[in-house]
């Protein structure tokens, strides 16, 4: 049980947006070997002018919450997975992994030392936390660095739908998102200063987000720049899309167990074409920022794709998955074995 005074902000407020915590934590990587690592009160960073990250840009990040539970408890959410897919996505890198156990140790270290920047259980905001790793040491001729930090910081973020839910309108991209055989499956900022572009041309023609479409045959559906698709069919089951260039969401793989397990309905992950996204009567986004974000229409060039129980709300199928995770994650329903992992 948590007894730790709250700051005195407006969790209400909050947006998806960086309020400066107390604590960060901060690795650094240097001879071969990370070193003992801990807190620290100093939020910038200091660079050399040729640090390998400023100029071929090795770096991998990840992102996860802490929430309050009901009964007062300060927990994350299966902190495991994104500590072996932020190793996965360093070895793709050429850096160095961090240490899984480690990495679970830091975690609770910062979250513990910002907890009161935990928002409220019932105020719908949570602490974001993001690891991430770069490349400290200098280099010029193209190569892997030989120095890294791994830092963490926190920041407290507002409900991903704060004047309630609307869902989402998206475009189907002229750009692609990752070449295949590429990064497209590793957490890493170079998937996303590539996307910032196709991103900001969707907002000015009044878009959500983008749909990308598989590089190499324009065909399948993939995923929009941050998060994953589940569609639910006619006959209430689930489908995702399989390919090799997504990012493997956290919460769509626990999206995937809670409706087989908890919901006892089928799932499928399968090649998805963009020409069937019609069959499917909801359509929901993934991810650690929202859960679940339902999308009422796709639109491709002059082909607009309606999901009729998506218009005003999430979909009756999304809603019950939703509901699930959600309750697992806030300590209302009995998580799987290993899912929540008490901090304070
Ligand atoms: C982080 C991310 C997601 C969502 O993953 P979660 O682990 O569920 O937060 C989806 N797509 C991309 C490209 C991402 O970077």
């Amino acid at each position: 049980m948590s007894t730790i005074e709250k700051k005195p902000l407006d969790w209400s407020k909050l947006g998806f947006a960086y309020t400066k915590t107390d604590k960060s934590y901060v690795c650094n990587y240097k001879n071969g070997a990370w070193e003992e690592g801990g807190l620290t009160s100093e939020h910038s960073i200091n660079l050399s002018e040729c640090a390998g990250i400023l100029h071929y840009c090795q770096e991998v990040f990840e992102g996860l919450k802490a929430y309050e539970t009901k009964d007062g408890h300060i927990v994350t959410f299966r902190p495991d997975l994104n500590a072996t897919r932020m190793m996965n996505s360093a070895h793709a890198l050429q850096m160095p992994e961090f240490p899984k156990e480690k990495f679970l140790e830091a975690i609770d270290a910062v979250v513990k030392a910002n907890a009161s920047y935990v928002p409220p259980h019932d105020s719908g905001a949570s602490l974001y936390i993001r690891p991430f790793m770069f490349a400290t040491g200098n280099v010029i001729g193209v190569k892997p660095a030989d120095e890294y930090q791994f830092r963490i910081l926190t920041t407290p973020v507002g409900p991903y739908f704060s004047g309630g839910i609307k869902p989402l309108k998206l475009c189907v991209s002229d750009y692609d998102r990752a070449a295949p055989r590429g990064t497209g499956n590793i957490k890493a900022g170079l998937n996303y200063a590539m996307s910032l572009h196709a991103y900001m041309k969707a907002h000015k023609n009044g878009f959500d987000e983008n749909l990308f479409l598989d590089p190499a045959t324009r065909t399948f559906v993939e995923e929009t720049g941050g998060a994953n698709f589940l569609f639910v069919t006619q006959d209430n089951e689930i489908v995702t899309p399989m390919s090799d260039s997504i990012l493997p969401s956290i919460t769509r793989r626990s999206l995937v167990d809670v409706a087989e397990r908890y919901l006892g309905l089928k799932v499928t992950c399968r090649r998805i074409t963009l020409a069937e996204l019609g069959d499917f009567k909801e359509c929901g986004l993934c991810g650690t920022a929202a859960v679940i974000a339902p999308v009422a229409k796709v639109v491709n060039g002059n082909h607009e794709i309606i999901f009729d129980d998506c218009q005003t709300q999430m979909g009756p199928v999304l809603k019950q998955l939703y509901d699930t995770l959600v309750g697992i994650q806030h300590g209302t329903i009995e998580a799987p074995e290993g899912w929540i992992r008490r901090i304070l």
